[in-house]
């Protein structure tokens, strides 16, 4: 075990003087004890795909922690694999659909958008008036919130269900709801 250790110690404690094996304190016994038995616990940790802990073990607690790391369940690569991928997998479009939800009005469950029906109380979601224009804003044709046409007359009370092609365009008809 004394060549063991010194065989060790010798690249790693030479400092160019007196070389001899008697010469090994026992700070250098106490290292080297360290790095074989964290070597060791390594070995032993590896085919557990520990060998971090098995290095650590090893190192501080020498044989006992060689003992520990041998009694440690394996780590299962195959299941951490998998679940790791199932995190990384989760697709983009159904965490966007997420963050889109808005409160249902009547039950304040998520819900999406542009639902009509609740799925959740199964009532039917009233449909959002239009926001108004700034107050004091004249009637006319003005810009339509809902953005499904271009203009929209406003009676300088309430937003009405004409709405126009373009501008100067034929008129026809549209609540003046949105579900979104
Ligand atoms: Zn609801």
């Amino acid at each position: 075990m004394a060549i063991l250790l010194a065989s060790v110690l010798m690249p790693l404690t030479d400092s160019g003087g007196s070389t001899s094996t008697t010469g090994i304190t026992t700070t250098q016994i106490l290292v080297g004890g360290a790095v074989i038995g964290g070597f060791v616990g390594l070995l032993i940790g590896q085919r557990k795909g520990r060998a971090g802990t098995g290095l650590l073990l090893g190192m501080f607690l020498g044989v006992i922690g060689w003992l520990i790391v041998a009694a440690l369940k394996p780590i299962d690569t195959k299941h951490s694999i998998s679940s790791s991928r199932t995190t990384v997998r989760r697709p983009a479009a159904v965490a966007n659909e997420d963050e889109r939800r808005v409160r249902c009005p009547l039950c304040a469950e998520k819900i999406l958008p542009e639902a009509v029906v609740c799925k959740h109380c199964g009532r039917e979601i009233p449909p959002a008036t239009l926001p108004s224009p700034p107050p004091g804003t004249p009637g006319g044709w003005l810009s339509d919130p809902s953005t499904r046409h271009p203009d929209r007359w406003w009676n300088g009370r309430a937003w009405t269900d004409w709405v126009r092609d373009k501008h100067g365009g034929t008129r026809y008809e549209d609540p003046p709801f949105t579900r979104v």
